[in-house]
């Protein structure tokens, strides 16, 4: 059977077979982080430094005019509503300026400001009175290049004569020509093209050399072995930066293969605590009644907005479709649809004209939506061994210390999964109570 939702414009085919989760994208993900942000993520940490040269005095910036930037690339900062450093930006600028020039590894969440630091390097290194690629800035996809591009030409755009070009597939080499713009973001396949059998890319001239999202980039086959390839041709003075959201083992291993002699900042995540959100769980027999519970809580708290997690996709449309019947407004958000699609529903969702988003596991994750009052796990968070998934559990539901408002949770629990649900509250050791959906009180 097939459903048209109201204000999605698509319909939604139930089908039997698609029980499949949705998988996790790193790339798409962190465009749809890009696509959705509107500012800069705070952090209480501080910013750790480790120098190749623990003797040199270490600098940081209060001001972006401590820099001594060229005057029309300030006004570009300026231009884009940036007043100050933001607080890796303070560490890692003096550094990435520095005469001569200093390879840096940097480690912070997105948001935090990495890619208009590094921007700001390659703006102020290029000479815009030469013509051929001076900085080069390696990307996991089109559209990621293609947002770092735009900041490019953000921030440069009183830099009149810098240009940008795009190494990306479907983008054609110029034949026969040299390549006159400055600086070159692409991802590694085409660079490599480009640099190797094309050779319209001199490798010896370029200045500074990019490696954005290291961590998505080694999730990506064969990218890994490009990027070192490309790094191996470049000339020893030039400057090597690689920036990473995340930092496991292997993006570490990675970093330290492909940067020499770095400087490296890190920036730790704030923790996401379940201290300041309460937690309910409603004992159900199947779907249907797990349903009825979810109106009766619904029809029982004068709501905020809420988020719904479905474990598959198919549990997801079911239950939109289902509540959409029965009049509530509510909207999917799903990994089917196109990031595009997504980001746009979660700024209808954060502009507060949506209320309730319902969604998948993996569809929400990493990204920060502040004003959530209630989360409903409509499933519990499982693995695929059918344990719980302690880490997305929290992820759905716990709240930046400082930061995060307080919170309510509630989970729709068969009476088989009750100990899965125990699990979860011993785990984190926090109290999940019981709740009688006929008997609201008990929330107020
Ligand atoms: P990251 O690369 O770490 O994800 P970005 O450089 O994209 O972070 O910055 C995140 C957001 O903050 C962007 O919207 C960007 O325009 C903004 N931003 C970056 N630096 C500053 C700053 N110094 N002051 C104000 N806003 C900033």
């Amino acid at each position: 059977k097939s459903t048209t939702v109201p204000g999605l414009g698509a319909s939604i085919n139930i089908s039997e077979d698609d029980e499949e989760e949705d998988m996790v994208d790193l790339a798409a993900n962190s465009l749809l982080n890009k696509l959705i942000r509107q500012s800069l993520v705070e952090s209480t940490h501080r910013v750790e430094v480790l120098q190749k040269d623990p003797s040199s005095p270490l600098y940081s910036v209060k001001t972006f005019e401590e820099l001594r930037l060229k005057e029309e690339l300030l006004k570009g900062i300026y231009a884009m509503g940036f007043n100050r450093p933001s607080k890796i930006q303070e560490m890692a600028l003096p550094m990435m300026l520095a005469h001569p020039p200093q390879n840096l590894i940097a480690q912070s969440q997105s948001g935090t400001g990495k890619t208009a630091a590094f921007v700001l390097a390659m703006l102020s290194r290029v000479n815009a009175s030469e013509l051929f690629p001076q900085c080069l800035c390696l990307a996991p996809t089109y559209e990621l290049a293609l947002q770092t591009g735009r900041v490019v030409e953000q921030m440069g755009k009183f830099c009149i004569d810098v240009e940008v070009m795009y190494a990306v597939r479907g983008n054609r080499a110029p034949r026969g020509t040299d390549i006159t713009k400055q600086i070159i973001i692409g991802t590694p396949g085409t660079v490599l093209d480009w640099c190797f059998k094309r050779k319209v890319i001199d490798l010896d001239k370029i200045r500074v050399f990019v490696l954005d999202e290291a961590d998505v980039m080694i999730d990506t086959q064969g990218f890994s072995d490009q990027s070192i390839r490309i790094q191996r041709a470049l000339q020893p003075e030039c400057q090597m930066l690689l920036f990473s959201a995340t930092f496991e083992d292997s993006v570490w291993q990675f970093a330290e293969r492909i940067i020499p002699d770095p400087n490296v900042i890190k920036l730790r995540k704030e923790e996401l605590t379940l201290n300041n959100i309460r937690q309910y769980y409603v004992l159900c027999d199947n779907r249907k009644d797990k349903y009825q519970a979810l109106c009766n809580i619904y029809g029982g708290i004068t709501i905020g907005q809420a988020i719904i997690f479905c474990q598959t996709r198919r549990n997801a449309k079911w239950l939109t479709v289902e509540m959409m019947q029965d009049g509530h407004q509510v909207s999917l958000l799903s990994g089917e649809l196109t990031v595009d699609q997504r980001a746009s529903i979660i700024q209808r969702f954060r502009d507060g004209k949506e209320k309730v988003l319902i969604t998948t596991n993996v569809c929400a994750r990493g990204i920060d939506v502040k004003q959530v009052t209630i989360v409903v796990n409509f499933d519990l968070p499982l693995n695929q061994t059918g344990e719980p998934d302690y880490e997305t559990y929290l992820h759905r539901i716990g709240r930046t210390g400082r930061f995060g408002k307080k919170g309510i949770a509630f989970n729709m629990i068969e009476v088989n999964k009750l100990p899965l649900l125990f699990k979860i509250q011993d785990h984190f050791n926090s109290k999940i109570k019981q709740l009688d959906p006929d008997d609201m009180d008990e929330i107020e």
